[in-house]
């Protein structure tokens, strides 16, 4: 079975962590001691994907709890399901981060990274065939961001060949009044370029206005923003967890997804929204579903997938339906909006079906798109960002940990680079898309499976 190793870090981190083991371990039937309590052979089929078997039909969650301060972890091990989670698996320091991205990834935080990799290796030696990494943080932090991406470079050292992936939480002035997120979040957005193969970016700009617009609610708590990021991750994480076809591990996930190696950032989307404690009660049908499911107001990243193209696409629908109402509904979107996909990647929507619902659910749909319009999200914080540096305000926090300005440059340009490539193939179309000649082109995309 290809496993997967789960790595939670900092406060955001651990909290979304939290509740992504909360959530999944409902769906598959596993009680707060690890028991398994299910009534569905389907629950079971894939277990070890994402928990290890400790004794007869007891289950651990294959991750690890990180961060720089002990008051996350005492948290997450009084939560609800804080007993599931392997206690030597806590790896904690004292000394905090203070939403200083140096202090994460070059000081305090490479103190403290060796002992996770400790914890980190043990668990992938105990795996049959590792199949990669996910690692969920916030980008606007400290700990999660500037330790996070330590992690996730180690770790790409050591296993240079498994997947890594990152539920990342992109920060907004909306939810957050920290002034230096926008230098965190790009010096983070520099390491994932290179370091992951797939990001899902949780935006929390998005996260906010879904719960004020849509959901009604005056003032959301992280509670309520949270409860969408869980969703979201038992969604996309479903093709990973239950039996099926398609994108059924993360390198299948990333060869139908990523046509360029720097272009893996992705927006995810969930319908249908519904508040925390309040309950689903319309039954929706699948041209409702799949309509809600592309619509940009069930996006969870800010920006309007209207407003570029679509390089690829992937949706799960979940519940009981009509597969062949699901099919023709996918082909309607894409008939009425080809101008929203490259016409230069043929079949770029790809679409699976699996029967057991999220709890409390009778159907949800998770959308996942590759969109030269996440460019919208990257400018956001870019304008952010250069407009404190360019002032060099704030920036002795850094080089006081021994950070080089130079590395706040490359972060910048590497991030507006980034922009202007989604630009590009945004506006490259079939009869040209021959033409454009550079390295991204040709990328190393594996069509291999194993
Ligand atoms: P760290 O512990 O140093 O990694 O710092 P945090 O994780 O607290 O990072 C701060 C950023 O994360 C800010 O942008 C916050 O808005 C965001 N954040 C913190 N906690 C949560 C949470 O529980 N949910 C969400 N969605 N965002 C959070």
């Amino acid at each position: 079975m290809r496993e997967i190793v789960h790595v939670q870090v900092g406060q955001c981190g651990n909290q979304i962590g939290a509740r992504f083991w909360h959530m999944i371990s409902n769906e598959h039937g596993i009680d707060q001691t690890g028991k398994y309590v299910g009534n569905a052979r389907d629950q079971l089929d894939r277990i070890s994907v994402y928990y290890n078997e400790a004794a007869k039909s007891t289950y651990v969650p294959r991750s690890i709890q990180v961060d720089l301060e002990p008051g996350t972890m005492d948290s997450v091990r009084s939560g609800e399901f804080g007993k599931i989670f392997r206690p030597d698996n806590f790896v904690f320091g004292q000394s905090g981060a203070g939403n200083n991205w140096a202090k994460g990834h070059y000081t305090e935080g490479a103190e403290l990274v060796d002992s996770v990799l400790d914890v980190l290796r043990k668990e992938a030696e105990g795996c049959d065939s590792l199949q990669g990494f996910q690692l969920c943080h916030s980008l606007g932090g400290g700990t999660g961001s500037g330790m996070g991406t330590l992690i996730m470079s180690k770790v790409r050292e050591d296993f240079p060949d498994r997947i890594m992936t990152s539920f990342s939480v992109v920060p907004s002035p909306k939810v957050s009044d920290t002034v230096v997120e926008p230098y965190n979040a790009t010096l983070s957005v520099h390491q994932l370029v290179e370091n992951t193969d797939e990001t899902f970016c949780i935006d929390n700009e998005a996260l906010y206005d879904i719960c004020f617009r849509t959901l009604k609610l005056p003032s959301p708590t992280y509670c309520d923003l949270n409860h969408l990021v869980s969703l979201t991750m038992s969604g996309i994480t479903t093709s990973l967890r239950f039996p099926g076809q398609l994108n059924a591990d993360l390198r299948k996930l990333a060869v139908n997804m990523v046509p360029f190696p720097r272009l893996h950032f992705f927006v995810p989307g969930f319908a249908p929204l519904v508040a925390r404690n309040s309950q689903q009660y319309q039954a929706l049908s699948v041209p409702e579903l799949t309509q809600q499911m592309f619509d940009a107001k069930n996006m969870m990243a800010a920006c309007d997938p209207r407003h570029g193209r679509y390089l690829t696409v992937a949706a799960i629908f979940r519940g009981r339906m009509s597969m062949k109402e699901v099919d023709q509904q996918m082909t309607n979107i894409q008939n009425k909006n080809s101008s929203y996909f490259v016409d230069w990647i043929p079949n770029n929507i790809k679409t699976a079906v699996c029967d057991i619902p999220p709890c409390g659910m009778k159907m949800s749909g998770t959308f996942l798109g590759n969109t030269t319009a996440i460019q919208e999200l990257f400018k956001r914080i870019s304008e952010q960002f250069t407009s404190m540096f360019r002032r060099k305000a704030f920036l002795h926090w850094y080089t006081g940990e021994g950070m080089d300005e130079m590395e706040f440059t490359e972060a910048e340009s590497n991030m507006n680079d980034m922009v202007s490539e989604y630009q590009q193939y945004q506006e490259v179309s079939a009869d040209e898309s021959a033409f454009v000649d550079d390295e991204e082109v040709e990328g190393d995309v594996e069509f291999n499976e194993d």
